[in-house]
């Protein structure tokens, strides 16, 4: 039988009625013919509260007990979603991904899918199951403890799916319809794409565009695995949502082909660091060590030996950053002046693989922003994005001025 992956994002099983809609789409598949394995995430706004219980219990975690708590939610759907479609008489049951097993790296809270052995669904599939619901998000190490992929893991647990099972396709179904130039939440004049280059959206996810968790589309782009996004809200079929796909199978070519944000961004810099050799790494070393995702980086220009080092990261890790600079403090390994925090910045950002050939983008992008009078605070650069920090109550103000100066509500 061929098999399907389909997986169901937190909107889509929020509650019992959601979870019926969901088995349904799968019902169809299983009468289409397909084993289907389905991957469920938890319902929505469930993983946020199981952070927030973690958070007010132990302010600086211990990562693994972090896992075990949030990883939770998924059992539920998951156990949910098979009672669902064995209600309707689709033999059905559910795992836990530690009962695949899904192996993971001990990484905890951002762990990576290391394998994924098939005998355990395999044979069941053999035993006539039609469907596999197994809990996205969530793994084993090596060590036996819980592990988790990192938010919106879900979208990862079903491509590696996808990609181990050999699946026909990888549905990924959520609550837009597909991919657009921008989230639909922040303009009205967002467009749908039909299809997106595993780069783009690659550059989208990992600046912010939530829609596909970064590691999902890394891993698409790396096995072949046809991947979709479509909502579960709408009758759907085969040409339903947005297919993202190689470069080469794309017609439509702007220079600028999204926009994405990153609300909860921090801006830390280290006043009056000595300038020498060696002072970036003991300053990045601890905070790499203290599993710190740094972004942005700025040195200053150094006035009598001393410069300034401005960092961002994402807002819930201030905390732990700030520990990091002030030990390595004590340790004799940098000295600083002050360490002053900007909590209140987000990172909004223009993609496109056109820019490669295209010069100016960066002067039209500061031109839209100067024009609605938004002060950048950082700039970086890379091929295919230009990234800028901007005080967070002018996301979406930059957004929309950026999608209309790129002309992104228009079809190329
Ligand atoms: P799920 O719970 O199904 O995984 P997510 O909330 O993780 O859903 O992702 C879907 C959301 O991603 C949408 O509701 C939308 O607000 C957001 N989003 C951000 N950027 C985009 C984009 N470029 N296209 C579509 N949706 C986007
Ligand atoms: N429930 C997890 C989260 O909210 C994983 C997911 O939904 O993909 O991050
Ligand atoms: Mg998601």
């Amino acid at each position: 039988m061929p098999i399907l992956v389909m997986k169901f994002g937190g909107t889509s099983v929020a509650d019992l009625d959601r979870i019926r809609n969901a088995a349904e789409k799968v019902r169809r598949e299983v009468e289409r013919g397909y084993d289907v394995i389905v991957i469920v995430s938890a319902m929505s706004g469930k993983t946020n509260e199981l952070v927030g219980w973690v958070s007010q219990t132990s302010p600086l975690f211990d990562a693994r007990e972090y896992d075990a708590v949030v990883s939770s939610g998924e059992n539920v759907t998951a156990g949910l979603m098979a009672l669902t479609l064995q209600e309707m008489d689709i033999p059905a049951r559910s795992w836990q991904g530690w009962q695949v097993p899904l192996k993971t790296t001990s990484a905890h809270s951002s762990a990576r899918i290391q394998e994924i052995p098939r005998a355990n669904i395999d044979q069941k599939f053999a035993e006539g199951m039609k469907v596999a619901v197994v809990a996205g998000f969530q793994g084993i190490s090596d060590e036996g403890r819980i592990t988790t992929l990192g938010r919106g893991g879900s979208d990862t647990t079903a491509v590696a799916f996808a990609a181990a099972f050999a699946a026909e396709r990888c549905d990924i179904y959520t609550d837009v319809d597909g991919i657009y130039t921008t989230d639909p939440r922040i303009t009205k004049k967002a467009r749908k794409l039909e299809k997106i280059a595993f780069e783009e959206m690659l550059e989208l996810a990992s600046l912010g565009a939530k829609v596909l968790q970064t590691r999902s589309v890394e891993l698409a782009m790396r096995y072949k695995v046809r991947l979709r996004v479509l909502s579960s809200f709408e009758e759907t079929d085969e040409t339903s949502g947005t297919l993202v796909c190689d470069e080469e199978e794309i017609m439509e070519s702007k220079v600028v082909s999204g926009v994405a944000y990153s609300r909860d961004e921090a801006k830390m810099t280290l006043l009056s660091v000595a300038d020498r050799p060696g002072i970036a790494a003991a300053i990045f070393g601890p905070l790499a060590h203290g599993g710190i995702n740094v972004d942005m980086i700025v040195q200053n220009v150094s006035a009598d030996g001393r410069t300034d080092m401005t960092f961002s990261c994402p807002v819930d890790q201030v905390l732990r950053a700030e520990r990091a600079m002030q030990e390595a403090k004590e340790r004799g390994e940098i000295n600083f002046g002050e360490l002053v925090q900007d909590t209140e910045v987000c990172k909004v950002s223009v993609v496109g693989i056109g820019m490669r050939s295209h010069a100016g983008v960066a002067a039209k992008m500061f031109e839209a922003l100067k024009a609605e009078n938004i002060n950048i605070k950082v700039i970086s650069t890379s091929e295919i994005k230009i990234s800028v920090l901007i005080d967070r109550k002018y996301m979406e103000l930059a957004v929309q001025a950026l999608h209309d100066a790129f002309g992104l509500d228009e079809a190329a």
